[in-house]
C-alpha cells in the first residue's frame, strides 16, 4: 500500500492532523537515539472507539503497529524498526476525577505520570510511581514496562498500582475492567497479565490506579559511605528497622561527578558511594534515620535537606544520571537486578570486567539499591556483543534477572531464552496468540519468534 493511500485511510480515522510521517523523529527514534529512523507513519487517535478503528484496519491489511506512550523507554519497544506504523496515545490524556473514598481514579493511558502525580497531589493523596522521566513517560508506558522507579522498596512496582484497565486486544475486542473492585477472584488475573507485555497483547486506552495516603512529614539524606558493602548493609538496617522509608537510591562518585561536570549540579561532600535516603510519615522521620544510621559502619558524612530547594537538588544528583550519561555519548544500558546480598560483590565485579573486556570503555553503576536494581551504563569501547555477554553473563552468574524494570523490547530479547524456561516461552506465545491471532501488534519485542 502506498503512503498516501495510508495516510489517506488513517487520516479518515483520527483526523487529518493527527496521521502523518514522522520526519524529525519524534516518535520513530528512541530517548536513547540508539534504536529508530524518521519517516514512520504516526497515528494519533482521541478515543477508544478510533483505537478499535486502526486497530481494525491495521489487522486487516496485515500492518505491523507499535503502540507508544511518551517514548522514554530504554529498550527500544516503542520506535518502529521494521515498517510498522506508531500508534501514539497521547492524545488519550483524560484525568480523574480522584475517587477519595475507594482512594482511586481512572486516567486515559496517554496522561503522562507527573500530571497523574500532580492530580493525586491536588486530592491530597498520592500516586506512588515515581522515576526521572516522569514529565513524558505517560500510564500506558508505566503499564506496558510494569514500571518500577524509586519508590517501589515501599509500594511495588506499577502492577502493584492497577486495579483495573481498559484496552482494545489485537482482535480488535476491547478489554474493559475500570470498575474499581479491589477484590474479584472470578479467574485469572488478566489486568496483571497485561502489565508488563510491552505492547504485544493489547493497547492499553486507559487504568484505573491506586493512590495512597500523602504524608506529612518527608525526610531526604545524602549519605556517603567509604564502600559498597557498608552502603549495602546500611540500607537493610534502615529498611529492617522503619516502615517510613520510601527510596534508597546508590551512586558512585564517577556518576554523580559526571552530572556535576554535565549540568552543574554540586555535591555536598565528596564519598566513593552515595546513597540518597528518603522517608515519609505523619510525624518527622528525620531522627529516627539518623539514630539507624549512628548504628551503620562506613558512614563517611550526611547532608540533610533542609527545605524544597536542598530536596530537590539532591534529587537532582540522582534523576540527571542517565540524562549526563547521554551526554557523553550513546551508552550500552543494562537494567539488572540481583539479589541483594551479591549486589556490593556484583557492582564491584561489573565494572572490573567490563573494563577488562573492553579497556577504552567507561562504566557508570547507579540505581534503586533495596531491590537490587542497578542500572549498568557502559560507554565506549568497541564490542558490543563481548560487553553485553559480560554484564548479562554476570548477572545470570550472580542468580539475577536481565531486565529489573525497562522490560525486554529489541533489546533483550536474545537473552529471553537464557532467563525464561521453555514452559513459560510456549505460554507466552500462546497467551500473544490468543490476544492477538494476527501477530502484529508490536511483533519485534520479547521474543524472537512467535
Ligand atoms: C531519564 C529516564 C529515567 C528513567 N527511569 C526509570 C525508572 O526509574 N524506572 C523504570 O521502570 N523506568 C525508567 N525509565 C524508562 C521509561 O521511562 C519507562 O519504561 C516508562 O514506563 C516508559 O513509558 P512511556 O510512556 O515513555 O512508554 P514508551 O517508551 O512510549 O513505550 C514503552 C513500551 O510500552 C509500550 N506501550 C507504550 N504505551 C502503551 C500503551 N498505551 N499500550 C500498550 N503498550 C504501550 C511500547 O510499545 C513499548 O514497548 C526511565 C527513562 C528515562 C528516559
Amino acid at each position: 500500500m502506498n503512503g498516501d493511500a495510508l495516510l489517506g485511510d488513517l487520516g479518515a480515522i483520527v483526523g487529518t492532523d493527527h496521521a502523518f510521517v514522522d520526519d524529525v523523529g519524534t516518535y520513530s527514534v528512541d530517548w536513547t537515539k540508539r534504536f529508530g529512523a524518521p519517516g514512520a507513519v504516526v497515528v494519533r487517535p482521541g478515543s477508544v472507539d478510533e483505537v478499535v478503528a486502526v486497530v481494525d484496519w491495521c489487522r486487516a491489511r496485515s500492518v505491523a503497529v507499535v503502540p507508544q506512550g511518551g517514548n522514554t523507554g530504554l529498550v527500544g519497544g516503542g520506535v518502529p524498526l521494521d515498517g510498522e506504523i506508531v500508534l501514539s496515545t497521547r492524545r488519550l490524556d483524560a484525568i480523574g476525577p480522584v475517587d477519595a473514598v475507594s482512594r482511586q481514579m481512572t486516567v486515559g493511558s496517554g496522561a503522562t505520570l507527573a500530571a497523574v502525580q500532580m492530580a493525586a497531589e491536588e486530592a491530597g493523596l498520592r500516586y506512588a510511581v515515581d522515576f526521572g522521566a516522569r514529565g513524558s513517560a505517560t500510564i500506558g508506558g508505566t503499564v506496558a514496562t510494569n514500571a518500577g522507579g524509586v519508590n517501589v522498596l515501599r509500594y511495588g512496582m506499577t502492577r502493584r498500582q492497577v486495579v483495573g484497565l481498559e484496552a482494545v486486544l489485537g482482535d480488535g475486542c476491547v478489554f474493559g475492567h475500570l470498575s474499581g473492585l479491589e477484590k474479584d477472584n472470578t479467574g485469572f488475573d488478566l489486568v496483571s497479565l497485561l502489565c508488563g507485555s510491552e505492547g504485544t497483547l493489547g493497547i492499553v486506552t486507559a487504568a484505573r490506579i491506586r493512590l495512597v495516603p500523602r504524608a506529612s512529614h518527608v525526610s531526604t539524606s545524602l549519605v556517603g559511605f567509604a564502600t559498597m558493602a557498608a552502603a549495602v548493609r546500611a540500607v537493610g538496617v534502615i529498611r529492617s528497622g522503619t516502615d517510613s522509608l520510601d527510596a534508597a537510591e546508590l551512586m558512585l562518585d564517577s556518576g554523580a561527578r559526571l552530572v556535576g561536570e554535565a549540568f552543574g549540579v554540586g555535591r555536598p561532600f565528596d564519598a566513593p558511594v552515595y546513597v540518597l535516603i528518603e522517608a515519609s510519615a505523619d510525624h518527622d522521620p528525620s531522627e529516627q534515620i539518623e539514630m539507624l544510621l549512628s548504628g551503620c559502619e562506613g558512614v563517611t558524612d550526611v547532608a540533610v535537606a533542609v527545605d524544597a530547594r536542598t530536596r530537590r537538588d539532591l534529587w537532582r544528583l540522582r534523576d540527571e544520571h542517565t540524562a549526563a550519561i547521554g551526554t557523553k555519548g550513546v551508552p550500552r544500558k543494562f537494567d539488572v537486578t540481583v539479589p541483594v546480598g551479591a549486589l556490593a560483590e556484583f557492582i564491584e565485579a561489573v565494572t572490573g570486567r567490563v573494563s577488562m573486556a573492553s579497556p577504552a570503555s567507561e562504566t557508570f553503576v547507579f540505581g534503586h539499591v533495596a531491590d537490587g536494581n542497578m542500572h549498568v551504563n557502559v560507554l565506549g569501547g568497541d564490542d558490543d556483543e563481548v560487553i553485553e555477554e559480560t554484564v548479562l553473563g554476570l548477572v545470570l552468574e550472580h542468580g539475577g534477572s536481565v531486565s529489573a524494570e525497562h522490560g525486554v523490547g529489541r533489546l533483550k530479547k536474545a537473552w529471553m531464552p537464557r532467563q525464561r524456561s521453555t514452559v513459560d516461552l510456549d505460554l507466552m506465545r500462546a497467551i500473544k496468540r490468543a490476544c492477538d491471532p494476527g501477530l502484529f501488534l508490536n511483533p519485534h519485542v520479547l521474543l524472537d519468534t512467535w
